[in-house]
């Protein structure tokens, strides 16, 4: 196999059956092409109670500092309807310049790209003066417990520590060079109990509908707005989920009310300070009797989810430049630097060193017939090798100026 080649690759990758939390062979697959490149390889497996194990892979080039971390995984959501699909999703097929298979943009493409990327760089300029690793899981598509998040402990308990990181997940929605993500937003779930006293529609008197209150409370939570955004973020958003009495009659009053909602938040809030603002805004709303007239207070509880992930900015401006850069030198657009969008790894590695992502256009993820177009591949491949070596260089220079 030709390293610096990204079709082939990915091609490799995308042949290993690795729906999550099946290891399929691609760490193995990954690990030879690494080897190949002097990588020293460090496979992990991680357990824990009431999830599968999961296979891991830390990988290292090089002794000495600096240290680049490129972050992904190999792991890849189930097939869906195969019978839906053009082209076998595990084939790697390439039919009119696009190669077919799951994982192709989320994100096996992104892994094969850094691969390609820094075997070009290598048998340019030889290796970089200081050290790239590779922090692969097979568990991102899964319930995230067995991944990243141990990877990196576990890693820095060894005596790891990074400089920089750059996770490979496809950040792109309609062509190469559109955005770069500098932070990601927050996101905390909560679930809203209203109990009442079930009865019959004709005699409400005798009962104490939980909607009424329910429709008081959750005005509250939407209205005002959380805050206005800022520079980098879009406004927090609070969307109610769902509303549920499992109530199927039209004469029956029921006896309570069930409402669930998530917030994506900005980085002016953290997880508690807004379940405190939200607890605050249920406490008046609760009080209020324009929609129970002559009634007692909302009789209601309210949990927030313990597992709520914060929002982050990335601060370090050299590498957020050093990637910019790179992004316009291979695709001539000047990227957005953004925040939008779901939850990534990035939210754990953002405790050990600052990162940034850039990878694939992200249109076909998930979806039958995920692909990618062969041309994608090669401009991305190019922004991962101005990466690696502007940062390198940045670094260098950054340390003569120190
Ligand atoms: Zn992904």
């Amino acid at each position: 196999m030709k390293l610096t080649d990204p079709t082939q690759t990915l091609a490799a990758l995308i042949r290993c059956r690795s729906v999550t939390p099946a290891e399929g062979g691609a760490l193995t697959t990954l690990s030879t092409m690494l080897s190949e490149l002097g990588f020293a390889n460090d496979r992990v497996t991680f357990s824990d109670e009431g999830t599968p194990d999961v296979e891991n892979l830390y990988s290292r080039l090089g002794t000495s500092g600096p240290h680049l971390m490129f972050a992904g995984h190999t792991d890849v959501v189930p097939v869906g309807d195969e019978d839906a699909w053009t082209q076998g999703p595990f084939g790697a097929d390439i039919i009119d310049g696009e190669m077919y298979g799951r994982g192709a943009v989320d994100m096996k493409g992104g892994i094969a790209c850094f691969v390609s990327a820094l075997a070009r760089v290598i048998e340019r300029s030889g290796t970089p003066k200081g050290s790239v690793s590779l922090l692969i899981t097979g568990d991102e598509e899964g319930p995230s417990i067995n991944g990243t998040e141990k990877l990196l402990a576990y890693a820095k308990a060894k005596g790891e520590t990074w400089d920089a990181a750059v996770v490979g997940e496809p950040t792109n929605p309609d062509k190469m060079g559109d955005m770069i993500k500098i932070g990601r937003r927050g996101s905390l779930s909560g679930t809203l109990r209203v109990d009442g006293v079930q009865g019959h529609v004709a005699y409400p008197h005798l009962a104490d509908n939980p909607l009424r209150g329910m429709v008081s409370l959750v005005e509250a939570l939407l209205d005002p707005p959380l805050d206005a955004g800022n520079e980098r973020f879009p406004p927090s958003n609070l969307e109610v989920t769902s509303i549920d009495t499992g109530n199927t009659a039209t004469n029956v009053i029921p006896a309570r009310a069930t409402a669930r909602f998530n917030i994506r938040f900005n980085d002016q809030w953290t997880a508690e300070s807004l379940a405190a603002a939200l607890r605050e805004r249920l406490e008046q709303a609760g009080k209020a009797t324009n929609t129970r007239p002559g009634r007692e207070p909302v009789r209601y509880s309210v949990d927030f989810d313990a597992r709520s992930s914060p929002s982050f900015l990335t601060r370090d401006d050299a590498l957020i430049e050093a990637l910019s850069e790179a992004v316009k030198q291979a695709t001539g657009q000047t990227p957005a630097l953004s925040t939008t969008g779901g939850t990534s790894d990035a939210r754990f590695i953002k405790d050990y060193c600052p990162v940034v992502e850039f990878g694939l256009v992200g249109k076909t993820m998930h979806m039958v017939d995920e692909r990618v177009a062969l041309s994608d591949l090669e401009i991305l491949t190019g922004v991962y090798e101005k990466f690696i070596e502007g940062w390198f260089e940045r670094q260098s220079a950054g340390a003569e100026a120190r």
